[in-house]
């Protein structure tokens, strides 16, 4: 046998250093209601006129779709009063964030993000071959001082989810205006807004007026969130014109699907949907975090549509112990383990049902441990 045949396909330097993401569990127990709350996922759905929008799309399935997706880019720009130019669609945000690291990122360079950030930052810091940084937190916030003490020279990625999963903290606009005079100019700032709709506090901001003024910030959001449409990946970018030159050469040219561009038409614009959203989030964030703290768990504030939830260092009483509890009832959340946050749990806020599912189950088994 020549050596040649012993030879195989070698990856880039990183790929084998990933950890697969795991996406939350989705499995109840035979002839068990499941209310899966581990996802982040909205009770409400996408909007029916979004749903229309996608069944009719069925009609015309053979041809390719707009690979510049104009019609949604201008949605987009007319909601919130932007430049349709300077926006980017994607198959999800982890698509657009995966492709920043492609653009920006290589071996030598570093990816910074804080202690408990989005896992998808890392995956595409080390897809692309380069190195992560993480930042400590402080009271699981990002902390602006240490984000600036971890920059390096080879710094070119700072990643900031703000509001942050799975913490569900958040920056005020001031401290991001403050990291991003700390950056040097030729230091990428990443915005992640994913849950910026939820967000009710005067002192924060997604990050556009940002975007607009400077030559090196972008803005992510998504649709899977408020807008109900995970299942159809459409994210979008806001950026410079460099930075959006950049990833329209680099993206496939047909990233998003016909179905997913006229359903997230139709969903950014029907603000009843959206506003209907909010409102049973502002409801229920608060009840719910009320009714976790009375059990004597400690919620950490929250300005989305989760809260992460910390147990009692007590034999049997750990988040591993209630998770099992709370699968065994059909009530699925998510583990922290790959957050670093072995004792808590993220619960997403779900419809009235299933947020007062789990408050019962887990009275149940905060009793049980004290009988
Ligand atoms: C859910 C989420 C996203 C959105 O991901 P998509 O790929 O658009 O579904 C992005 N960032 C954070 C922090 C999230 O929690």
């Amino acid at each position: 046998m020549s050596p040649a045949s012993a030879a195989k396909p070698v990856p880039r330097p990183g790929a084998m250093k990933i950890e697969a993401y795991v996406p939350g569990k989705s499995k109840a127990p035979a002839g068990v209601k499941l209310h899966k709350l581990s996802s982040n996922e909205t009770p409400l759905g996408p909007s029916p006129q979004a749903i229309a929008a996608f069944r009719a799309s069925a009609d015309a399935l053979e041809l390719y779709p707009d690979g510049s997706a104009t019609a949604l880019r201008e949605a987009i720009a007319g909601r919130y009063g932007l430049d349709a130019k300077r926006i980017v669609c994607g198959a999800g945000s982890d698509e657009l964030l995966s492709l920043l690291c492609h653009a920006y990122l290589g071996p030598g360079d570093e990816g910074l993000f804080s202690e408990h950030g989005f896992l998808v930052y890392k995956i595409g810091i080390l897809a692309a071959g380069a190195t992560p940084v993480i930042a400590k937190e402080k009271n699981l916030s990002t902390d602006v001082d240490a984000v600036l003490a971890a920059v390096t020279e080879r710094t070119k990625v700072v990643f900031i989810a703000n509001p942050n999963n799975p913490t569900g903290t958040y920056l005020p606009f001031d401290e991001v205006k403050r990291l991003h005079a700390g950056l040097r100019p030729d230091i990428l700032l990443v915005l992640d807004a994913a849950y910026a709709e939820y967000v009710r506090r005067n002192d924060y901001a997604s990050g556009l007026e940002l975007v607009a003024s400077s030559e090196n910030v972008v803005m992510t959001r998504t649709f899977s969130k408020i807008h109900g449409l995970a299942n159809l990946r459409i994210g979008w970018l806001y950026g410079p014109e460099g930075v959006v030159d950049v990833l329209n050469r680099i993206r496939g040219p047909f990233n998003m699907n016909g179905p997913a561009l006229a359903a997230g038409v139709a969903a950014i614009t029907d603000r009843e949907h959206e506003e209907k959203a909010l409102r049973h989030n502002e409801e229920w964030l608060p009840k719910v975090t009320k009714g976790l703290t009375d059990l004597g768990l400690t919620v950490t504030p929250s300005v989305g549509n989760f809260v992460l939830v910390h147990f009692p260092d007590e034999a049997g009483q750990r988040a591993p112990d209630a998770d099992a509890y709370l699968t065994s009832k059909g009530v699925i959340l998510r583990r922290m383990e790959a957050y670093g946050l072995p004792n808590a749990l993220r619960l997403t806020i779900g419809s009235a049902e299933a947020n007062e599912a789990v408050l019962g189950h887990l009275k149940a088994f905060r009793s049980g441990a004290r009988a």
